[in-house]
């Protein structure tokens, strides 16, 4: 199971509170380190966060189509004994807080620590969530209202794309750390219907 920093039922269920109609909506699956934030390898410190250019444009812009926006992300340094679910779960709240003070929002976090060769022995397994299986992305499907034939995820790893085709939703793959984020948002919406 996909660990998030709230429980994922809390911010479904909050989510489902706060909207007005239930309609399933696309949603936009990032993936964290190299997408969202500049990847230092095994990044969990929140002073170490970094933005990529324009990836705070690009979580507003999906946020304005429509779209329900999910981190996707492998944390195998959990499982390496590296830090804690303590930390990748700080490191997401000041995310989303540096997000939310320009107008932009992660809907929830979803977030792998499993590896088959960790150290830490409660995590070092092979698990469905780890990419490029896609357990995040179907988990993210089943609590929340998604419309996966408009959906998208957007990696920089050959193992997001394969998680993306297995949960049967487009994958788009980018260059990590230095990627027009927005750019690359702007271009898939762009061939979207509406809303
Ligand atoms: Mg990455």
């Amino acid at each position: 199971m996909a660990m998030a920093w709230l429980p994922r039922e809390d911010q479904a269920a909050r989510f489902a509170a706060e909207q007005p109609s239930t309609d399933a909506r696309p949603a936009a699956f990032l993936d964290r380190d190299g997408v969202l934030n500049v990847d230092r390898g095994f990044t969990h410190r929140p002073d170490d966060l970094e933005f990529t250019p324009t990836a705070i444009e690009a979580v507003r812009m999906l946020n304005r189509a429509g779209y329900l926006v999910f981190v996707v992300s492998n944390q195998s340094g959990v499982a390496r004994g590296y830090f804690g679910t303590e930390d990748v779960e700080a490191f997401h709240r000041t995310m989303a807080a540096r997000l939310a003070e320009q107008g932009a929002r992660i809907d929830a976090f979803f977030y792998c620590p499993y590896h088959p060769d960790g150290t830490v022995a409660r995590f070092a397994t092979e698990h469905e969530d780890r990419k490029p299986s896609p357990g995040m992305i179907l988990q993210a499907m089943r609590d929340w209202p998604v419309l996966p034939a408009r959906s998208v995820m957007i990696g920089d790893k050959a193992s997001d794309v394969e998680a993306a085709d297995r949960a049967g939703i487009h994958g788009i793959r980018i260059e990590a750390n230095v990627c027009d984020l927005a750019a690359v948002v702007a271009g898939f919406l762009r061939q979207q219907p509406p809303c």
